[in-house]
């Protein structure tokens, strides 16, 4: 695996590599989620880069940003386990050289205004800032994303119409990987305490509950309990919502003819979870 610290240097041995690029963005503490990717984009013949960047423009709370984990040396014995190709690791001067202020900040409309855009204000501005100024450096032929952060992936589906970018990088949705018990992998899971880990796989079991309990009762009679349980627990419930899943517009209750998701997040303690689930699958 070669790593990278400087965009140029990148650009120039991708130049030269004359192999289409899968491109993996993460923050890094990686874990199998973001292994699963690498294996993906390995698995469809891709030169494989992986971005390692905590980017501090698309915290809105500066306590998540201070206390989010770093793990270098672990993630890149993780990445080379993974026979990725390509490791970039810049610092915020390589990644935002005019300042994150002069970065390119994009429009994603009502994309971004409810669930996640809701709660963490300017966090979808932020991540469009920083995966189109990747996407820039890179020009990858696919760019590979978890479902775990589904509206995120829509954001990034968005970023790349708005960059004309469309019929040149192609985005993965790939499938959410789960411990046993349910709890959707995630870098904050370390924050977790042993007993608030033990709790966290209701989160897990709320969305099995409104899957399971779709065409048989309202949605807001599900939500109540999920809400419920989830109070009851010591959690803090931010949203329990169902949404239409090509084009994330909440619906009030079940809706068998449209393709839908369900997406909660909450708060256990000081760390905040988020995962989603398909609760009917309707193709596009
Ligand atoms: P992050 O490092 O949290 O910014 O995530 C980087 C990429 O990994 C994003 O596309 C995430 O959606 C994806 N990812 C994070 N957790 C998981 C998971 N449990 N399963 C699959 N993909 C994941």
């Amino acid at each position: 695996m070669v790593i990278f610290r400087k965009a140029a240097d990148l650009q120039q041995y991708l130049s030269q590599a004359g192999r289409p690029v899968g491109y993996v963005p993460t923050m890094g503490a990686l874990h199998a989620g973001h292994v699963s990717l690498i294996r993906k984009s390995k698995s469809e013949g891709q030169l494989t880069v992986c971005s390692i960047f905590v980017n501090p423009t698309q915290f809105n709370d500066p306590e998540d940003f201070r206390l989010y984990p770093i793990s270098t040396e672990a993630d890149i014995a993780l990445l080379l386990e993974a026979d990725c190709d390509v490791l970039f690791l810049p610092d915020e001067a390589e990644v935002y050289p005019h300042g994150a202020v002069m970065a390119t900040a994009y429009n994603f409309g009502d994309l971004e205004a409810g669930l996640e855009g809701a709660h963490r204000p300017g966090h979808f501005r932020g991540v469009g800032q920083v995966v189109g100024r990747f996407l820039e450096i890179i020009q990858p032929a696919r760019i590979y994303m978890g479902q775990k952060d589904y509206q995120q992936c829509l954001v990034i589906q968005k970023l790349i119409e708005l960059m004309g970018l469309e019929g040149k990088t192609r985005m993965a949705i790939c499938p959410t990987q789960r411990e046993p018990d349910g709890l959707a992998m995630s870098s904050r899971n370390r924050r977790l305490t042993d007993p608030q880990r033990s709790l966290s796989s209701i989160l897990y079991q709320c969305l099995i509950s409104i899957q399971t309990k779709s065409g048989d009762q309202p949605f807001e009679t599900v939500r109540k309990e999920c809400f419920d349980l989830l109070t009851q627990k010591g959690f803090e419930p931010e949203y329990v919502e169902l949404a239409d899943a090509h084009s994330l517009e909440v619906l009030n209750d079940y809706d068998p003819n449209r393709p839908m998701i369900a997406l909660l997040a909450a708060k256990l303690g000081k760390v905040r979870l988020i995962d989603n689930m398909m609760v009917n699958e309707i193709a596009a």
